[in-house]
């Protein structure tokens, strides 16, 4: 077994002059609406998506605002002559002009008829259409399945009053939103099944199509995967209904099975899970897996299959019920999801294989370390970066993913089980449907424990931890 030595390595006039006992409240003034309605016709030979969104948009902020701004994920593609054509938009119904910015058209500005003001409230209609990619990504199509995620454009979250400009980077997840209300309705072939999040409320048949309705409320994102070859398998906890979607049958039960058990074990460690309906969908991904309101899609399979679906669980609390920004700070929620799922295994399989899992964790950090010191003199990587400043997807994912899950496990040590935990339920219910930050999170704790925090999360966030091996 591993022995660690864990030291933080902070100057002490952090520590002795920047203890912060400020309470854990929710920071964010705006509680602006949103209400999404979205008709959708599937082409699947083609792979072209035809949609009109409409977004009711309820605003109750500070400042006016002159224009709307939208991240517009499927433009990524566009590259390879995919992403979304704009038809028309029209704003309280007269029709407008738009522009894309970035180097892809990945952010889509709308200007508005009139200027908002607190409590007024916008209508806007896009006719677009999206071209489907080829290929593995969370949007894109195989000859198994159509996965559809950042396939509408979503109006960008607002933060201190302003848009928050979403910057795409080659790997990580970069869909951020506000909480918003779903109404989607989709126009398929007859013969295809579709994962979504939310609940279905319609089916209509017409000749060979048949078109679905799904409603969900307070959801980050709306997403969906379709496949002819999906069985399906349903059941229900606490009054959620849980389905499966495998290519397999065998696939389908055992992700049902971990799904309802960690659905039950993360609604009863941190608060009640937020939606009537919860999906896992078999996917052809290039990750393990990848999390969205409602629904998760899991390539996983076999031995890894549980802490895959309880890690992309776990986020339905740390991305669906409390979001953070994936893009500046990826480590807060991948950490805990990465943390919670250690929990999930301990539960599961005992304490022993939960110990190997954080020695495993602390070795492999440990050997990233030393490789980091022989290269650059530095022995720890800062967390806190954004997505895009990560010299690669490995070290990207070694840092926000294994760092991560290192640091709430030290921060549980610092703290005590105890406080660690009512310090995170704490988190929870404060941002519930809100949007935290690494500041949010600190203050959480510093509410319940008088250690020195901000010490700790300045070293764990800047790369000034010392990891040695014994
Ligand atoms: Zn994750």
């Amino acid at each position: 077994m591993l022995k660690k030595i864990l030291s933080i390595f902070v100057i002490l006039s952090i520590s002795s002059s920047a203890l912060i006992f400020s309470a854990c409240k929710e920071n964010v003034v705006e509680d602006s609406s949103r209400a999404y309605s979205i008709s959708a016709t599937l082409a699947e030979d083609v792979g072209v998506l035809s949609c009109e969104m409409n977004l009711v948009y309820d605003y109750f902020g500070e400042n006016s605002v002159s224009g709307l701004l939208f991240y517009n994920y499927a433009n990524n593609f566009r590259d390879d002559n995919k992403g979304v054509e704009i038809k028309s938009v029209y704003c309280d119904g007269k029709q407008v002009g738009f522009s894309e910015k970035g180097e892809k058209g990945t952010l889509l500005e709308i200007p508005l008829v009139h200027e908002l003001f607190f409590g007024d409230r916008v209508d806007v209609t896009i006719n677009y259409e999206l071209k489907l990619p080829v290929g593995m990504d969370i949007l894109g199509m195989t000859d198994k399945e159509i996965r559809l995620s950042g396939w509408y454009p979503t109006l960008c979250p607002r933060y201190m009053d302003q848009w928050v400009e979403i910057e795409s980077a080659p790997w990580g997840d970069s869909l951020f939103s506000d909480v918003s209300d779903y109404e989607v309705r989709l126009s398929v072939p007859k013969y295809m099944v579709v994962a979504s999040s939310g609940k279905r409320v319609s089916t209509v048949e017409s000749g060979e199509r048949i078109t679905y309705a799904y409603e969900i409320d307070n959801a980050r994102d709306f997403a969906l995967s379709i496949s002819k070859d999906y069985k399906t398998l349903s059941g229900t906890v606490d009054g959620v209904l849980i389905s499966a979607y495998g290519y397999e049958e065998e696939w389908a039960e055992q992700a049902l099975n971990y799904a309802k058990r960690a659905l039950s074990f993360f609604s009863d460690r941190y608060c009640s899970y937020p939606h009537s309906t919860y999906s896992v969908a078999q996917t052809e991904l290039n990750a393990g897996g990848m999390e969205f309101s409602g629904l998760v899609y899991v390539s996983a399979k076999g031995e890894e299959l549980e802490e895959v679906v309880a890690h992309e669980t776990a986020h339905q609390w740390w991305y669906g019920v409390v979001g953070s920004n994936p893009t500046e700070y990826a480590w807060l929620d991948e950490g805990l999801a990465e943390y919670s799922t250690l929990e999930y295994i301990g539960e599961s399989r005992g304490i022993v294989v939960r110990e190997k899992i954080v020695d495993d964790t602390y070795r492999a950090y440990i050997s990233v370390c030393q490789v980091e010191h022989s290269l650059s003199g530095r022995g720890d990587i800062p967390m806190t970066q954004k997505s895009k400043d990560f010299r690669s997807q490995y070290e990207y994912v070694t840092v926000t993913y294994l760092k991560g899950k290192l640091f709430y496990e030290n921060l549980k040590e610092i703290s005590g089980k105890s406080l660690f935990d009512k310090a995170l339920k704490r988190y929870c219910t404060t941002f519930y449907m809100k949007t935290a930050t690494p500041q949010d999170l600190k203050e959480c704790f510093s509410e319940y424990c008088n250690i020195n925090y901000s010490a700790v999360f300045t070293a764990w966030e800047e790369g000034r931890v010392v990891f040695c091996e014994q």
